[in-house]
């Protein structure tokens, strides 16, 4: 059964409907459409346009009425098969690629909002989605109003009023804040809100949102999804109404579109997904334990941790604690930053889920944007560094850190 209603019509992915093969199956098979030449790995569409055997066609194409790629703003070859493949991993009916993060978390909610609405989000979030929420959807007269993520009672406050979106970041970007997904989409439900979670620092494989009740889950796929430092990406996945009447005919005419060729690599990471997500969750978990036990530590934010103030949610929705940690010293920014140039291994970087292990300091880089008021709120102070657990074996990088102290 296609999931795209302009006509892509995926390999069988079945043996048969009885047969529901193991996630890891899906994640090197879903998706997969050969073309006549029946080559084994997914092919590389690169091109923007197609053509047609007629006039006839062409118009017919442009109806939907037939199986036909019209343009590849609208929809690709190779990019179907990474939506595809995406959204069989995730257990939703439809996913849109985008060229970053950022134009995912945009679409994502620009193409629900008009003047008037109302949004609510937890406080805790990846610095550009906060100017998006604070600074540039409320010149379009679309009001939004931040929460304590952590907080129950102030959710239920803040959803006892009419709201059109709610969006979430679990975990949170640098500090590892955990909000309760289950318990915000109950109260956004009954006030009519769609649920729109940031899944970046979990990724696909350690949290499920769409099973916990969120009606939309986003992607920086530059993240884990590829996972190794190449491409910038995004992806939205949701049912086939938000899909349909609210998101494509946003996207398609604003037209953050996917390249092929990022698509193309993206499809070919998600083979190996699951199993690198796996390794850097273990040896994050590895890590946060002994930066626990450091002197020079103040305090380690990892949702794996029973120290995390979240921890009873995190493991309720969560399978693993991920590949971040939020690690305050005790001492000041001049001496944090003489740990970061003493590593050997660890690169310092601002990106994160890569195969190579980076460490920031967000207060200077990815997060230096925001009030230090807004920092303080988020746990963001000069002595804070995040660093995302890479693949390198786990004994080098505890060795690296070691010799760093
Ligand atoms: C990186 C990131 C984004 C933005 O993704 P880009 O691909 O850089 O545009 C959004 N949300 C979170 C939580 C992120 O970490």
């Amino acid at each position: 059964m296609s999931k795209r209603p302009w006509g892509y019509q995926p390999v069988a992915e079945q043996p048969d409907p009885q047969w529901s093969l193991h996630p890891q199956t899906s994640a090197v098979r879903s998706g997969l459409a050969r073309s006549g030449f029946g080559e084994t790995s997914e092919a590389l569409y690169l091109n923007s346009g197609f053509t047609y055997t007629s006039a006839e066609q062409a118009a017919e194409s442009f109806n939907d009425e037939t199986d036909h790629f019209v343009y590849s703003r609208f929809a690709n070859p190779t990019i179907a098969m990474f939506e595809q493949r995406l959204a069989t991993i995730e257990g939703a009916e439809y996913c849109v690629g985008t060229g970053s993060g950022m134009s995912a978390m945009f679409a994502s909610i620009a193409c629900l909002v008009k003047t008037g609405d109302h949004i609510v989000a937890s406080a805790a979030m990846f610095s550009s989605c906060y100017v998006v929420l604070t600074e540039i959807l409320p010149k379009w007269g679309v009001t939004i109003e931040l929460v304590k993520g952590n907080d129950p009672k102030t959710w239920a406050v803040a959803l006892s009023k009419p709201t059109k979106v709610v969006f979430i970041e679990s975990p949170s970007n640098p500090m590892l804040d955990i909000v309760d997904i289950a318990m915000v989409s109950d109260l956004a439900h009954k006030v009519g809100a769609t649920v729109i979670v940031d899944n970046v620092m979990a990724s696909p494989v350690l949290q499920k949102p769409l099973t916990l009740g969120a009606d939309v889950v986003m992607y920086s796929a530059t993240k884990h999804i590829d996972g190794q430092g190449r491409v910038l990406a995004g992806a939205i996945l949701g049912s086939a109404a938000y899909i349909q009447e609210h998101l494509n005919p946003f996207i398609r005419h604003t037209g953050p579109s996917l390249s092929p060729f990022n698509a193309w690599v993206l499809v070919k990471s998600l083979e190996t997904m699951g199993m690198r997500v796996e390794q850097m969750n273990n040896s994050a978990q590895a890590i946060a334990q002994f930066l626990e036990t450091r002197p020079e530590i103040k305090s380690v934010r990892y949702p794996g941790l029973k120290s995390h103030p979240e921890y009873a949610i995190a493991c309720k929705q969560m399978s693993g604690g991920g590949s971040t940690i939020g690690i305050e010293f005790n001492s000041p920014k001049a001496d944090v930053f003489k740990f970061m140039n003493a590593l050997r291994v660890i690169d310092i970087s601002n990106n994160l889920g890569d195969s190579k292990s980076l460490i920031t300091h967000p207060a200077s880089t990815t997060h230096r944007r925001l009030t230090p008021e807004v920092q303080a709120e988020m746990g963001i102070t000069e002595s804070v560094l995040r660093l995302s657990v890479g693949l390198e074996h786990p004994s080098d990088l505890l060795k690296d850190l070691e010799q760093a102290f």
